[in-house]
């Protein structure tokens, strides 16, 4: 497939990983290949061993279990973005994995695999981390759970060691709550995200009782922004708390990232989108 590159397909989980932890850093886990296929056509790596999972049919599927949804890493995004238990009690994360690429990309490209590549542009990432999920690693070593905000650390960086697998995600459901995704490109089709935004929001009497918002792409890596949760928080669900969380991004985001050549574009695009998703979630039509 590429010189140099060999392919090896474990056929359970536990042979792959201990596979994984044979190999260590001359092998990478393979799993629709739309990011690592192409990376290793940029930068070629003579010796590497391609962890192919394709196999594992249990990392794919998506199933309730207490109050959370279950999503296997190998569930391709198209998968995630029809299943009617996503639809309705994680819409975000549904949203999220619709707006991937093109059909084909969204065909063979997997959750678990945006995660693991975690670009701070990654459309799934977002939405899981608005939602709270969790995902569940393991190694010969044993299994752990952590959140996905904080296994993505940095650009192109995650917390896994060299020796773990991403199984699975835990995503909690929104509840008496709705959830929301909203991205914005440089197109309509094929876009990669140049901001992304997802929340989770619970309104009762007119106002916000439960926030929870995740911003991508405009940060070095894709987090929660408390303070707007917090701004949002017992505030009544209108269009002006809405623009008001978005103000409180954009700000976090200068903050963070400093004053750069895009910022005159970012911080009113951050604002809108922030305040969209806001809307979208409380069921509001945006106001003028
Ligand atoms: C044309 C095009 C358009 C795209 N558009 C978008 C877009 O709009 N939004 C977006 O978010 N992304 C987009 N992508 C990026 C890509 O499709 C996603 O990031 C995809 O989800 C990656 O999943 P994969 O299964 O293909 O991963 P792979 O390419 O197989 O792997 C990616 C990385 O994750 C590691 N990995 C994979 N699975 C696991 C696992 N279970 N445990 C540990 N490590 C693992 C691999 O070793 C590799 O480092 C696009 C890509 C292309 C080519």
């Amino acid at each position: 497939m590429i010189p140099g590159v060999r392919v090896a397909r474990p056929a359970t989980i536990q042979d792959a990983l201990r596979m994984r932890a044979d190999l260590g850093l001359a092998g990478r886990p393979l799993a629709g290949g739309t990011d690592l296929l192409i990376e290793l056509r940029r930068r070629p790596a003579p010796g590497l061993t391609l962890m192919d999972l394709s196999r594992l049919d249990d990392l794919r599927g998506v199933r309730a279990e207490d109050g959370t949804l279950w999503v296997g890493a190998l569930t391709p995004h198209e998968d995630v973005a029809r299943s009617a238990l996503v639809r309705e009690r994680a819409t975000a994360l549904a949203s999220a994995c619709g707006e991937v690429g093109s059909a084909q990309v969204r065909n063979r490209g997997t959750l678990g695999g945006n995660v693991a590549n975690a670009s701070p542009c990654a459309d799934g990432v977002t939405a899981l981390v608005a939602l709270g999920a969790e995902a569940e690693v393991a190694s010969v070593r044993g299994t752990r759970r952590l959140l996905v905000e904080d296994l993505v650390e940095r650009p192109y960086r995650t917390g896994l060691a060299p020796d773990e697998l991403i199984l699975a995600f835990h995503v909690p459901v929104q509840g008496r709550g709705a959830s929301a995704f909203v991205k914005l490109g440089r197109r309509d089709a094929l876009a990669i995200a140049r901001i992304n935004a997802g929340c989770v929001v619970e309104v009762a009497e007119g106002r916000v009782v439960r926030c929870l918002l995740a911003v991508g792409s405009v940060m070095p890596r894709t987090q929660r922004v408390r303070e707007a949760e917090d701004a949002v928080t017992g505030a009544p669900a209108t269009n002006d708390t809405a623009r008001q969380a978005g103000d409180v991004v954009a700000r976090r985001m200068v903050e963070v990232s400093g004053v750069r050549w895009s910022t005159p574009y970012k911080e009113p695009a951050v604002r809108a989108v922030v305040a969209r998703v806001l809307l979208r979630a409380m069921g509001i039509r945006e106001g003028p």
